[in-house]
């Protein structure tokens, strides 16, 4: 068993009991705090005439309403607050991946528990205050810069505040300060050892040994790919903007599933058709309750993402239960030739054939009137001097793995290393041309 040994991490290891009895209690509280305080949400809680005194158990949360991003979007900016402009000290909008940005606030207290939940995470990832990490998120409105950058500090550990951009510089930031960690999204980190490599650099001679790679969703290929690359290992952490940010669930070393800080954050997955709660272990969206934060509490948020809830212990000796990679966004979903298809589900299946990098990129057109898709694929450069006969084959493959996978032929073009553009933040991975009728 691998005891977090940052004392900081007890809540971790807490005996369930008391876990729920705290979730319970944190829940009656931030539930009468938004009902006093948000109008909005108090109108919902008056439609369906729940009470606050109706929850009584942690089930009674189902008694609640969901909330959805449309619910930022109809109130933005400040509908959802629930202090007064005076006690708010930061505001982050999310990155608009989906639309117009949706605003969030933070308290002092809030930015607090965001701190202790990245310490935490980042403790169980086995840094610590000995560590150097360089901040490779956006720094701004952006939660991931800042909150990456806010809770290496609170670790104790050496931030360097890289931001985004200039990758060249931050391959030689990495080489000159000795940088143990890096934060930043995982399509970033790969540019970044591809361009240490141009600069004739070997990233697995570097000291940086953990890589925290998130905002993204990410395929157990790409990990390979990263780590083996860098020599170095990575972990998966998730959030969102309006829950709080990065920090939300992590990995620890055992790699099977990311702890949710679920003391901070109250999970549920439910069908996303229905709305129907499902069981732990069964696959749904993913819905989250914020139970200490007070500027903007969230209450059943539906994430959009899909994922399931790991409740068997870990090895690690964690109680707070897991939850499982997020499989896909909802949002990121396209249906082509009447299959609903997801970029990670082509991105696993790719990276199963040997000789192509995860630097893909999904173009939808319209040919005679039909749907098409094509998947462009990087070569890696070993694989990119073979033979025609040879990248006939490759293609092949990769046709097949994807086949298998979302059970339609695609149009596979391979293209030379370093043509597809490489992103900061978060990558596009599909353009979409097709008409619109
Ligand atoms: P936006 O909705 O504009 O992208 P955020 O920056 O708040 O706003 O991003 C949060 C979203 O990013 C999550 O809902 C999820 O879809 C995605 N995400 C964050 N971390 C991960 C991760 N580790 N794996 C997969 N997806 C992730
Ligand atoms: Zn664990």
């Amino acid at each position: 068993m691998n005891k977090c040994t940052d004392n900081r991490c007890a809540a971790d290891f807490m005996d369930v009991a008391s876990l729920r009895a705290l979730q319970l209690e944190r829940l009656q509280k931030i539930v009468a705090h938004t009902y006093n305080n948000v109008e909005f949400f108090r109108k919902r809680m008056d439609e369906r005439n729940i009470k606050v005194s109706d929850i009584k158990t942690l089930d009674d949360i189902q008694k609640l309403p969901f909330s959805k991003k449309i619910d930022l979007r109809d109130t933005y900016p400040f509908g959802l607050c629930a202090v007064p402009m005076s006690e708010i000290v930061r505001l982050h909008a999310s990155s608009g991946t989906t639309g117009k940005p949706i605003v969030v606030a933070y308290t002092k207290e809030d930015l607090e528990v965001w701190n202790q939940v990245m310490v935490r995470g980042l403790a169980g990832a086995g840094l610590s205050e000995k560590d150097i990490i360089q901040i490779a998120y956006g720094y701004g409105l952006f939660t991931g810069g800042l909150g990456a950058h806010y809770g290496s500090e609170a670790l104790g550990a050496t931030v360097v505040p890289a931001s985004v951009g200039n990758t060249q510089r931050q391959v030689m930031l990495m080489r000159d300060f000795g940088v143990t960690g890096i934060c930043c999204t995982p399509s970033y980190f790969l540019h970044l050892i591809e361009q240490a490599a141009l600069a004739g650099i070997d990233m697995r001679d570097l000291p940086v040994r953990v890589g925290i790679f998130g905002a993204e969703p990410w395929s157990q290929g790409m990990r390979e790919q990263l780590e083996k690359g860098a020599g170095i290992e990575a972990f998966d952490i998730y959030g969102l903007s309006e829950i709080i940010g990065p920090g939300v669930a992590i990995e620890c070393t055992e790699h099977s599933g990311m702890h949710i800080f679920e003391d901070h954050f109250y999970p549920e997955i439910i069908d996303p058709d229905t709305g129907e709660v499902l069981p732990d272990g069964e696959l749904g969206e993913l819905v989250l309750t914020t139970l200490s934060k007070f500027a903007m509490p969230m209450i059943r948020y539906r994430t959009r993402d899909l994922t399931r809830i790991i409740a068997e212990p870990c090895k690690c000796g964690r109680t707070i239960r897991r939850i499982d990679r997020i499989s896909a966004r909802s949002d990121d979903m396209f249906i082509i030739r009447g299959v609903n298809v997801f970029p990670s589900q082509i991105e696993s299946a790719l990276l199963t054939v040997p000789g192509v990098t995860a630097n893909y990129l999904i173009i939808l057109t319209t040919e005679k009137g039909m749907d098409n898709i094509e998947l462009q694929v990087e070569m890696s450069p070993e694989a990119f001097s073979d033979q025609v006969k040879v990248l006939e084959g490759l293609q092949r493959n990769i046709a097949k793995a994807v086949e298998s996978v979302i059970g339609l032929r695609i149009r596979i073009k391979l293209v030379a290393p370093q043509t597809i553009a490489r992103s900061e933040g978060k990558a596009k991975r599909v353009i979409d041309q097709r008409l619109k009728n």
